[in-house]
């Protein structure tokens, strides 16, 4: 969150916890001793900077609806709203894909392991712009870097690169395919014939 964006959390959150903003305006605007508001407060935006705003207001929301534990004292209340949306991006992130209503952890290979991508004939006839030509229009099947592909890559099949190697969709030797594999080749600087 950008720090105007951590204004408006903090807006947010002190609706939440009403008490905090007494908290707050106790703080010293300006003392040799104590810390002031501004660093404390720089301390909290440090502390809730790598998170998202909306995250973090669900966070607040989490607290005060009793679903997250309140912390002992407003000093540790970025710790927790920090731990809290860091935690639902993690989940968030695992999250399934969805496809025709069946659920994959893998969209790539959709949990069998395989990636069908383009042979390095293809490529190669891709890159001198003989694909079409009999015999240059032929698939592999690699190791997906999943899970799932890591009972297959310990065969001999190759691990999916997506740097150097081109997945094919569902209509396999499709026109769209085929352009898709001639941009590669004409653009891919790891990929030589
Ligand atoms: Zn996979």
């Amino acid at each position: 969150m950008t720090e105007p964006e951590f204004q408006g959390w903090l807006k947010h959150h002190r609706a939440r916890f009403t008490g905090l903003s007494k908290w707050i305006a106790a703080m010293p605007e300006y003392s040799e001793s104590e810390p002031t508001r501004q660093e404390v407060l720089r301390g909290w935006y440090y502390a809730l900077k790598d998170c998202d705003v909306q995250t973090a207001k669900d966070a607040s929301d989490a607290i005060h609806r009793g679903e997250e534990a309140e912390p002992r004292g407003y000093d540790r209340h970025p710790a927790a709203i920090r731990a809290i949306a860091n935690r639902k991006r993690d989940a968030e992130s695992h999250q399934c894909y969805s496809d025709n209503q069946q659920t994959f952890r893998c969209h790539q290979c959709q949990d069998d392991g395989w990636v069908t991508v383009w042979h390095p004939i293809s490529m190669k006839a891709a890159q001198t712009s003989k694909l079409g030509d009999p015999g240059t229009i032929t698939t592999i099947a690699v190791a997906c870097t999943c899970p799932a592909g890591d009972s297959h890559a310990t065969a001999r099949a190759k691990r999916f690169n997506p740097s150097s190697m081109v997945p094919l969709g569902g209509y396999r030797y499709s026109a769209e395919e085929q352009d898709k594999l001639t941009e590669f080749v004409g653009q891919s600087m790891v990929w030589q014939p």
